[in-house]
């Protein structure tokens, strides 16, 4: 099962993943995780990453999609994968498809968590963050067990700078300018699944369990 998760930041994407990789047996992959990697192993690709990172420079799209399919070749994603955070654009969903369809393999489904803006500001601004594993919390919705402390680690939880919700407004605009038209792709294709955030964690699981099971 190739699966691309899409959804806006706030919308629950982290946990819906977890959920996922572990019904479905199948990497978690997000592009700062293939990033790291990439450079971590020092993979040719890594190195010419990080010297765009290291200037403040966006990495390439060639060099992106070639970490990608690095990542997409190795044997965990021989029975598919989760892809997150890639596509970002049109040319990378494009892109995207070329190199699997080189594999013999295609996007067998696009989930899209929506929610609301004004739902998404809520829950953005009563984020809270470790800061020594960096798992989110939430003052409502995910609080941690001791206030102001992680359940995994006991490290502090900090509110992040751009929390707040001017950053938080602007940075969903942004972002839903961005995906538009990738979603946009994707339906016609009709890959894409719209799935309704705004529901309890385990209600969404089960619509987006409902969706692969009958993608198989
Ligand atoms: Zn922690």
């Amino acid at each position: 099962m190739n699966i691309v998760l899409m959804g806006l930041p706030g919308a629950g994407k982290g946990t819906q993943a977890d959920k996922i990789v572990e019904k479905y047996e199948i990497p978690h992959i997000s592009t700062g995780d293939m990033f790291r990697a990439a450079i971590q192993e020092g993979t040719e690709l890594g190195v010419k990453a990080k010297s765009f990172m290291d200037q403040g420079a966006l990495v390439p799209d060639e060099v992106t999609i070639g970490i990608v399919r690095e990542r997409l070749s190795k044997s965990d994603c021989d029975k598919g994968f989760l892809l997150d955070g890639f596509p970002r654009t049109v040319p990378q969903a494009e892109a995207l498809d070329e190199l699997l369809s080189d594999m013999g393999r295609n996007i067998e489904r696009v989930l899209n968590i929506q929610v609301e803006k004004e739902e998404l500001i809520a829950r953005l601004t009563g984020r809270r963050i470790c800061k020594i594993c960096g798992t989110s919390y939430h003052l409502q919705f995910n609080p941690s067990k001791v206030e102001d402390k992680c359940d995994k680690d006991g490290g502090e939880l900090y509110q992040r700078a751009d929390d707040n919700p001017e950053t938080v407004t602007n940075r969903l605009e942004v972002n839903m300018n961005q995906t538009a038209p990738l979603l946009a792709y994707y339906e016609v294709k009709g890959a894409l699944s719209n799935i309704n955030g705004q529901q309890n964690i385990d209600v969404v699981f089960k619509e987006l369990d409902v969706i692969l099971q009958n993608n198989e």
